[in-house]
């Protein structure tokens, strides 16, 4: 397996991207991501796409994706392509996406690289992003064996999911924020393409819209990283090179918890009470290692002291006079 390097004048412009799912408001784990990709993208003269990933319909409202263009807009994070702004590869909510998620999967069975697995909802585990750094999700394997016959005959009872039929390989690979590290791949990470229910995985999806929309650099959390070889392997099956990756480090509490939705002092809209854009990107700039102690500038002034070096390995906890500063008033 190739090792992706740095880009060289040679290779084609930086195309980066965000994207969010629209489950939830944004809090400041998601922007930190957001600005940490957009600083990639833009520190090597690219553009950047904004998409929405909201292909579990039941969990995504269209007005939490208004809502997170609005935040970004005012921290000063535009962007070229996506969202409600369109483009040339559309559609950018991947809710739409469907037939060309159809189009990839039937090209990958037509290939012999998929197959039915008749496991119980529970078992499957959602679709969604994986967290196997949570808590180790593994697939056994079950269905994997089946002959035709025994496929058919499950399928008279219960409509199957549709998995991924992974190599057994071994990937050395280069991280822009973590550096080199390797992987073995093995049938356990046999993902999910699509839901017994239909829903395609955001594992097929975001391989698909990241193919079709020319994305060449990924920024993402440090969570996904364990896809990273799965998902280039996928890539490398449906045409191109995969794009270059930078995982970077979560945000945690003061507690050791990372981030999420259920932060509520540390979404958008309490950080947008509290904080000027200026202050914001300047304590986000500080936290990333890109300033010696917080102060306001804008989005443009800190691509310049974009450095990969400069970012931690680990999880960064929010300084305490950060979360001091929110607390003021509340
Ligand atoms: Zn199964």
């Amino acid at each position: 397996m190739k090792t992706a390097m740095p880009v060289s004048s040679n290779n084609p412009p930086t195309v980066g991207r965000f994207a969010p799912t629209p489950s939830g408001g944004m809090h400041l784990g998601n922007l930190f991501c957001a600005v940490m990709a957009w600083l990639a993208a833009r520190k090597e003269n690219g553009s950047f796409i904004l998409r929405i990933e909201d292909l579990d319909a039941s969990r995504c409202q269209q007005e939490f994706a208004d809502q997170m263009e609005q935040d970004l807009l005012w921290l000063g994070l535009t962007w070229e392509e996506g969202g409600s702004k369109g483009g040339p590869n559309p559609p950018y909510y991947q809710s739409k996406c469907a037939p060309v998620y159809e189009q990839a999967l039937n090209f990958l069975s037509e290939k012999g690289l998929t197959y039915p697995c008749f496991c119980s909802r529970g078992e499957l585990h959602a679709a969604s992003a994986p967290h196997r750094s949570d808590g180790a999700y593994l697939y056994s394997g079950k269905c994997r064996g089946l002959t035709s016959e025994q496929q058919q005959e499950l399928a008279q009872k219960k409509s199957p999911a549709i998995r991924v039929r992974l190599p057994e390989r071994h990937f050395d690979l280069y991280d822009l924020a973590q550096g080199p590290w390797s992987h073995q791949l093995t049938s356990g990470e046999d993902f999910l393409l699509r839901r017994s229910d239909g829903v395609f995985s955001y594992q097929l999806a975001v391989v698909v819209d990241d193919i079709r929309m020319g994305v060449n650099q990924i920024v993402r959390g440090q969570d996904l990283q364990i896809c990273t070889p799965g998902q280039q392997w996928l890539w490398g099956q449906l045409g191109g090179t995969p794009a270059r990756y930078g995982h970077i480090p979560m945000l945690t509490d003061r507690d050791g918890r990372r981030l999420s939705k259920r932060d509520r002092d540390m979404d958008l809209t309490a950080l947008r009470q509290r904080f000027t854009a200026q202050e914001l990107t300047g304590w986000i700039g500080f936290v990333a290692g890109f300033l010696d102690q917080p102060e306001p500038l804008s989005m443009a002034e800190l691509v310049p002291l974009f450095r990969w070096e400069h970012l931690s390995k680990t999880e960064i906890t929010m300084p305490e006079s950060f979360q001091r500063r929110l607390e003021e008033g509340l």
